[in-house]
């Protein structure tokens, strides 16, 4: 891991990482939403009309590394998951967001994010 400067402050950066190159922009992104340190853009296989991806800038690789840090970052992740549904007009009618943790549960990208899905009946349980 590296140690890099960042607008707000030391954010630890994996190399190798698809989702730390979209939050030091080295990968191009749909960003609909960014907060101190959080960013949200749109995932690039949508499974639902509305389908972002909410990621720390900082990496965990998932839900328990980021819940294990502490210091609010988690409670941040989802309130930009709360605050993205609204934008996108789905908090109303419902919406649902999954960490997706491990492999057994399909989780590919191994830095932590919340998919924000809505905008269509979603089935329960799912596949
Ligand atoms: P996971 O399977 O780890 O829960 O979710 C990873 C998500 O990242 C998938 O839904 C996948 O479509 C999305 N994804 C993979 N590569 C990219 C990319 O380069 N850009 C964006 N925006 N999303 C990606
Ligand atoms: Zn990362």
């Amino acid at each position: 891991m590296r140690r890099v400067s960042t607008s707000s402050g030391y954010d630890y950066r994996v190399p190798d990482c698809l989702f730390c190159k979209i939050v030091a922009g080295d990968v191009p992104a749909k960003i609909v939403a960014e907060s101190g340190r959080t960013i949200a853009f749109r995932d690039i296989n949508p499974q639902a009309p509305t389908h972002v991806l909410i990621i720390p800038k900082q990496h965990h690789r998932d839900l328990a590394a980021l819940a294990g840090a502490g210091d609010g970052l988690l409670d941040e992740v989802a309130a930009q998951a709360h605050k993205v549904a609204e934008a996108e007009g789905v908090s109303g009618g419902g919406y649902r967001v999954v960490f997706n943790t491990g492999p057994e549960a399909g989780q590919t990208v191994f830095h932590v994010h919340a998919h924000l899905l809505g905008g269509r009946r979603l089935a329960w349980p799912p596949g």
